[in-house]
């Protein structure tokens, strides 16, 4: 199992259809339990890519794989130049009641950067002020998480991701849960953040997120079942099996 990270090269400009993350042979899971076999796949830098597949068929394991939280136990994991990804958690698992401001939300983006509980630096501030704005979420900074909307909720979220400033943004169902209204509203943000130099990664049971993404990798029983272009991948009977009513 090797994981390896590019030098920086002293480029600041992105190549249009470089592998931001390439995935060779790679397999993972958790002790007894194989989950991912030999994957092989790309994602592209400041595009969108979409994980799509059935429950229980790997998404949220290989975004653990690519956010270093779950190690390959196979093949070859490598990152392109640029920080280590941030990893935008599921809304659900944040506790809601958790007696925390919006604006706390965000801070605790730097801690991995500063470590918890020390006091932030200007450079930090100014990470989560532009975080706050690019999301739209200024005004709501003083707001207890709790009294917010999901879709608000969900942009907290994204606004914690991306205040620890890094290129590559890893979400695990963003818009699950969420009326069609504010599902928009995220997926324009997201795109919007691909449009600016940021690589998306996003688990997704949503059709209309699938579709409109750059690139779709179709996960199967924790193969690769198909990858590129999401109107080549979602084909009639990709969908039957991934959207069946329960
Ligand atoms: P998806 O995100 O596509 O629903 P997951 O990656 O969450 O799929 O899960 C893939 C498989 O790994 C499932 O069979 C699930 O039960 C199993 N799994 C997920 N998390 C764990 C864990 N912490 N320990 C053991 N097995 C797990």
């Amino acid at each position: 199992m090797k994981i390896m990270f590019n030098k920086p090269s002293g480029s600041a400009h992105h190549r249009d259809d470089a592998p931001r993350v390439r995935l060779t042979g790679l397999s993972a899971g958790y002790p007894g339990r194989p989950v991912l076999r030999q994957l092989t796949a790309s994602m592209v830098e400041s595009a969108v890519t979409a994980l799509v597949g059935p429950n229980g068929s790997g998404k949220s394991t290989l975004l653990g794989v690519v956010a270093g939280v779950i190690r390959p136990t196979a093949g070859e994991l490598h990152f392109g130049e640029g920080p280590p990804p941030a990893f935008v958690p599921q809304r659900g698992a944040v506790g809601d009641r958790l007696p925390l401001t919006v604006r706390q939300t965000v801070e605790m983006g730097r801690w991995g950067v500063r470590g918890p509980w020390r006091r932030l630096t200007r450079e930090d501030r100014a990470a989560v002020e532009g975080a706050l704005d690019r999301l739209g979420v200024g005004d709501l900074a003083h707001r207890q998480l709790g009294e917010l909307s999901g879709g608000q909720r969900q942009r907290v979220l994204i606004a914690q991701g991306l205040a620890q400033e890094s290129d590559l943004l890893l979400l695990d169902e963003p818009t699950t849960g969420l009326d069609p209204r504010a599902r928009r509203v995220i997926q324009t943000l997201l795109d919007g953040l691909a449009a600016d130099g940021v690589t998306i990664v996003q688990a997704t049971h949503d059709l209309d997120a699938a579709r409109s993404a750059d690139a779709c990798l179709l996960l199967r029983d924790g193969r690769l079942a198909a990858q590129g272009d999401p109107g080549e991948v979602l084909t009639t009977s990709a969908l039957a099996e991934l959207w069946q009513p329960l």
